[in-house]
């Protein structure tokens, strides 16, 4: 039997199964993704972006993950919930907080945007939405109504229900919204 690589198989498991490590990757990622960010709880951390890389340690599956803002304290609760969902699926997890390159909000997903929009929740503005050139996301920017697209919005307070969120509200439709503040 030859040994002394990983290429193609993961050291046995416990229960004397040899698996794929490719396909062990991808279910691991896939079960990774899943976990809803406790604070937006309509988002997974996959929507996000923040799973940046999985792969195999020494025995265990190594899960580098970024926090969306750093001050955020459900930092440590995403962190916990990932390798709580890997592990109970069977795989030993650890998930390394890594800082570099910082999150934006440019990495949630498509998905991720559509999926805010529906539950009231602006997304943000994206960088690539900007084709003046100039950056002036610390101003305040436009933000279309959630609810019927209107941009005649307004915004009430720096601060929503968590301090990622701003609170704004719509002059069409009448409805206060959250915004999903640029990063
Ligand atoms: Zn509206």
């Amino acid at each position: 039997m030859m040994t002394g690589t990983l290429t193609g198989t993961l050291t046995e498991t416990g229960t004397g199964q040899t698996m794929s490590v490719d396909a062990d990757l991808a279910a691991i990622r896939a079960i990774a993704e899943a976990v809803p960010d406790p604070e937006l709880v309509v988002v997974t951390v996959g929507d996000l972006g923040i799973v940046r890389d999985i792969r195999t340690g020494d025995g265990t599956v190594e899960i580098d993950v970024t926090p969306t803002y750093s001050a955020c304290p459900a930092t440590l609760a995403i962190e916990l919930e990932i390798e709580t969902a890997v592990n109970s699926a069977g795989y030993a997890a650890v998930v390394r907080r890594v800082l570099s390159p910082a999150w934006t909000t440019d990495w949630i997903t498509p998905e991720g945007r559509t999926k805010l929009k529906e539950a009231g929740i602006a997304p943000p503005i994206a960088r690539s939405d900007d084709d003046s050139g100039a950056v002036q996301y610390f101003s305040q920017p436009v933000v279309p109504c959630p609810r019927c697209d209107s941009h005649d919005t307004a915004r009430l307070s720096a601060f929503g229900a968590t301090a990622c969120k701003a609170q704004y509200q719509c002059a069409s439709c009448h409805e206060p919204f959250d915004y999903f503040k640029c990063l």
